[in-house]
């Protein structure tokens, strides 16, 4: 399959966070054979970079603050240069906002390249309650789920016994204020996108299988 398809392609997956864009990336990764890049794991392994760019990232993110446009592009644009995504990237998390989706087709434009969005819905109830049974690893970040992959034993690592805590943003408080930046933040490219006829729009309150299949469709009747 891989073979017939354009040389460069960039698939946006953009859904509010809870939703699962994880899951879907990595089974996309497999399926398409193009790596993923999720901005958020890219900008938590930099808060501890010594470059001058991942310092100024690491600001933000301990702030829990949106990590603003002037820091984000020259960063990911470096971070595409990267052999590994010759033939394509799938993104997740970026681009976030008008600026950068924008920014993004024009750094793009001088190689031949498909691109196309994902947007991934599902109702906030549901959010805020896969959002509240997520929990990570203090001391070696492996994540878990109270309902989908619980602990042996509950509040301790599997992998290493250290003690699961919520990520700062997966806080109850700090969760209601994510979905709200999101809806605000996203309209405007969901807009982008579906006036330009890129945009798949999935449902995501189903089985990781069952919207990859359904993925998978509506990408190649977009032609990518
Ligand atoms: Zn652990």
């Amino acid at each position: 399959m891989a073979e017939h398809l354009p040389k460069h392609r960039i698939l946006t997956l953009i859904g509010p966070p809870g939703v699962g864009k994880g899951t879907i990336a990595e089974l996309l990764v497999k399926k398409l054979g193009i790596p993923h890049i999720s901005t958020g794991d890219l900008f938590r392994n930099a808060m501890n970079g010594r470059h001058v760019l991942d310092k100024k990232i690491g600001t933000y993110m301990r702030k829990n603050k949106f990590v603003p446009d002037s820091i984000t592009l020259p960063f990911i644009f470096h971070e595409l240069t990267k052999r590994k995504y010759k033939n394509g990237v799938i993104l997740d998390g970026f681009p976030r906002t008008l600026v950068q989706a924008k920014a993004l087709e024009t750094h793009a434009k001088n190689t031949p390249h498909v691109d196309l969005a994902i947007l991934l819905n599902a109702p906030t109830r549901i959010l805020q309650k896969r959002l509240s049974s997520r929990m990570i690893c203090a001391t070696c970040r492996t994540v878990f789920n109270i309902h989908s992959r619980p602990p042996k034993l509950r509040g301790i690592c599997d992998v290493c016994g250290g003690a699961l805590v919520w990520r700062d943003d997966d806080k109850p408080t700090v969760v209601l204020q994510r979905l709200r930046d999101y809806k605000q933040l996203t309209a405007p490219i969901v807009r982008f996108y579906c006036t330009s006829n890129r945009l798949i729009q999935i449902d995501a309150d189903a089985t990781p299988k069952v919207i990859l299949h359904c993925l998978i469709e509506a990408i190649a009747q977009k032609g990518f």
